[in-house]
Order: structure tokens, then sequence, then C-alpha cells
């Protein structure tokens, strides 16, 4: 300790020139910015400890404090601290430093290019749910709806050297279907990338866990619904093939394969997380698949809304009343220190946002590409968001041209995509042209976190809980 020195309140201020960097702290709950650089004979030094109003920080790995911030505190180095809404869900499996590394470099001047794909390599699913947003565009076609084996691989290569540090696999269709999937894993491990999975997890077999445990995935599950019967209906299952208590017990030989390999702070280093529709259908199960979902050993499960009109549902007083009973059953007796339930704070028929009310432009669709099965097997094709899903890979689109950045062959890249002349107009359009938008809390925390680093390079961002949290949260 005589290494360090703190600083007497007579001498506050570190001599021009010298740096300083703001470490957050928390001490018996109480969050605080202490201010450290290096003073003579380089020792550290403790020039002010401040406390923070406005929350409390939040610290551990990206995948420890999944869940728990919704705020950033982002500290300039002039030593002001300003609050930006977001939080982690936006980012998961991802890393904030990356996110904030990749918004800096654009503010230096940098081309904009992802940090995180979203890749949806296969538009053939065995479930047929009646709420399924990319239903109407997968049955636009019988034929190719499986992305080109080497060319997935080879966008995964591109996107390795180019700085993606997230591949989130996704539908689009189920990417379990991809024969080539766990080649796919294996290969973003190689090559340093974290990855995500997101199934209905008809698909999931013991003989994948293997590739999945040693690539670290994220995997993520949609349960909705606690009873085989319930299952069936909800994902339109005439055969009865894929009982969601088959699917479990998968997830179970994962859990019990993870604790071995990473021991008790497993679902820190590959979280496993499930989700479900809320549903007329599965409205009465809603307690129950919470908790088949921590009794099975996930992590998080997460509740949501059905957006948008084509599958707009309607509940009937009773099923409202019965939702809210069992929302407050599953916060006192469900959720838990170690599993977290994020519930919807959004109306249950909610058709969204006006997303100009929130921000200025879209930094989500550079920031985070979708890419998935083209025009045809061969090409892949990059689309704004989740929203435009499908455009790319629908046979038609009568009477208005695709809403689409471009496709990739495997010789052009998506930051080349992204910075063509039809992607640069197509981008001047949003938001005004969406109507509404599905990442608006990504945008919202994106365009903050860009316009802070390029008025105030090096500044700092630090996850914090404020005191208006909710309990649960909506997230991508
Ligand atoms: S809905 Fe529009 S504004 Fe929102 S992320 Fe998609 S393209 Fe951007």
């Amino acid at each position: 300790m005589s290494d360090f020195l703190v600083t007497s309140p007579s001498d506050r201020s570190p001599a021009v020139g010298v740096k300083t960097a703001a470490l957050p702290l928390t001490v018996d709950g109480r969050s605080m910015l202490a201010s450290i650089g290096l003073g003579v004979g380089g020792r550290a030094r403790c020039w002010s400890v401040l406390p923070v109003s406005g929350g409390q920080f939040v610290h551990g790995s990206d995948n420890a404090v999944f869940g728990q911030w919704d705020a950033l505190l982002a500290v300039m180095p002039s030593g002001k601290w300003t609050v930006v809404p977001g939080h982690a869900g936006e980012i998961i499996p991802g890393r904030l430093d990356d996110h904030v590394e990749r918004l800096g470099a654009v503010a230096r001047g940098e081309p904009r290019g992802p940090v995180q794909v979203d890749f949806d390599v296969s538009m053939a699913c065995p479930s047929a749910c009646s709420f399924c947003f990319s239903a109407p565009y997968r049955l636009t076609r019988q034929s190719g709806r499986i992305l080109d084996g080497d060319l997935m691989l080879t966008l995964i290569r591109q996107w390795a050297d180019g700085g993606v540090r997230v591949v989130r696999f996704d539908g689009g269709g189920d990417p379990l279907t991809h024969p080539r999937l766990p080649e796919a894993l294996s290969l973003c491990a190689e090559r340093g990338m974290r990855t995500a999975v997101l199934t209905s997890g008809d698909l999931l077999s013991e003989s994948l866990l293997p590739r999945i445990l040693a690539a670290r995935t994220y995997l993520r599950v949609s349960l909705n619904a606690a009873r085989d019967v319930t299952r069936w209906r909800m994902h339109g299952q005439r055969t009865r093939a894929f009982p969601v208590t088959s699917i479990l017990s998968v997830v179970s030989a994962l859990v019990r394969l993870r604790e071995a390999e990473f021991g008790p702070g497993a679902g820190q280093v590959m979280p496993l997380g499930a989700t479900s529709m809320i549903h007329p259908g599965n409205v009465a199960e809603t307690t129950d698949i919470a908790r088949l979902a921590r009794d099975t050993g996930f992590d998080h499960i997460s509740f949501r809304v059905i957006l948008g009109n084509d599958h707009k549902v309607t509940f009937s007083e009773e099923q409202l009343v019965s939702l809210r009973a069992q929302f407050t059953e599953i916060r006192s007796s469900v959720a838990g220190p170690d599993f977290q339930v994020f519930l919807p704070t959004r109306d249950l028929t909610d058709t969204g946002y006006v997303p100009s009310e929130f921000f200025k432009a879209c930094r989500a669709s550079t920031h985070r590409a979708v890419v998935e099965v083209g025009s045809r097997p061969g090409r892949a094709a990059v689309v704004p968001c989740g929203r435009y899903r499908g455009e790319g890979y629908r046979s038609e689109v009568p009477d208005r041209p695709r809403v689409m950045f471009g496709e990739l062959d495997g010789s052009t890249t998506v930051a080349e995509v992204h910075a063509s002349p039809r992607s640069r107009r197509l981008l001047a359009t949003f938001p005004d042209a969406c109507g509404d938008c599905i990442d608006r809390s990504a945008n919202t925390m994106l365009e903050r976190i860009a316009e802070l680093l390029h008025d105030a390079p090096g500044t700092e961002f630090h996850p914090l809980r404020t005191p208006g949290a909710a309990e649960g949260h909506a997230y991508a």
C-alpha cells in the first residue's frame, strides 16, 4: 500500500497533463467514482472519490452482469459524467468494450462495419408456429432454403478478419436445420468470435452438445409451453415429433456437461437462455414454463410480447387477470439470484414505437448486421435489421423494391455493401421509413455512445442500474 496515496482535501486536482482514469467502486452499496493517476515517483494516486447519484454500478464480466443494468455511466476525460440509457440484452453474448471500441473507431472517421452479425443460415424449420414472424416469407420459396455451406464458412472467415466479434445464428428458419452449423460454430470459436444459437430446440440432440460446449455458445431455446400437448399445439406439430420434455432433457444434459467443464460459474462462461411467447394458447402455463426453465438449469427466461399486426393476439379479461397474477408469483417465487426472469414492460398487444421520437439515425443496421439466405443458396442477403428479415430471401416482393442493402457471394464484404450508394440511400430513409423500430433501445444506446465518443474521445462507459429499472425488460 505504500505505493498508493490518497490525496488530501486541499490537493484535489492533478497537475496539468497528468493522466487520470475513473475507477467505478461500490462500497457498502454506495457507488462512487475514484479518479486515479500517477503521482510523484510513479506512485498511484487517488485524486478524488465522488459519490455517483442516479444509480448503482454493476460489476462483473459481460455475461455475469447480463440483465442487471439498464444504463451506462459515461465518464468523459474532463471528469464530467452523464447517464446513457441501454441494457445488456442488446449485446449478449458480446462485450460492451467491443461495441464502444467500434463506435469510437467510426467516430474517428473509420468506415462503419458490423461488430455483430445475426446470421440466418436456414429458412427451414420443423415447427409451424401460428405467431411466427418469418413464416410468410419462408413459405414464398419451396426450395433453396439453406445457405450454401461453403459460402457460410467463407463469410465467417471474412467477418473474423474484419473485426466481427459475435455471430448469432438466428432465423429465418431454425439454424439447427443447417447441416454444417456445428462446423460453423467451431470455426467462429477458432477465430475468436463468440456465438449464439437461437433455436426452437426441436432438433437439439446430445450429439451436438460437445461442439456447442467447445465453442461456449450461448444457446437460447424457445419453450412456449410446459406441457407437450401445448407445445405441439403452439408449434403446429401434428406429428407430435418434438415434445418439450425431450428438448428439456437435452438441455439438462448440456447443463451437466457445462458444469463439469466450467465449474460453479459456468453460466457466466456460457449462458443458457429460454424464451416464451405470451399467447392465449399458453397463458395458463406461464408460471409452469418459468419454473420448468429454472429447474432445467437455464440461467434466464424472457417472456415476450407478440409484436406487429400480422400475428396480433387478443386476451380475454380472465386471461389478463391470470397473467398478472402469474407474473407476481414468478417474481416472488421463481426468479432469484441464479435465475433471471424478464417480463415485458410494454403492452401485451403493442404494435410498436415511433422511432424518430427516440433517435435521429439508424446505427443498429450497420453496427449489427443481419445476413440471411439470399435470392439463391449461393448468395447471402444483407438486410437492415430483424424487421426486414425475409426481404433478401423472398422470391418476389410485388409492386415495390426489396428493403435490403445488397447480396454477398464471398467476394464482397458486409462493410462494402453497407458503403454502397444503394445502402446509403436506404439508410438515409431510416428511421422515418420504418414506421416502428424493433431495435429502438439499441439505436438509442448506440447513438448516444457514438455522440459522446465523437464529442469527447476517450469517454468510458460503466454499467449502471438506475432506481427506476424495471424488474424485467424485453431484449433482442
Ligand atoms: S426498424 Fe428501421 S430504424 Fe429500426 S433498426 Fe431497423 S432499419 Fe433501423
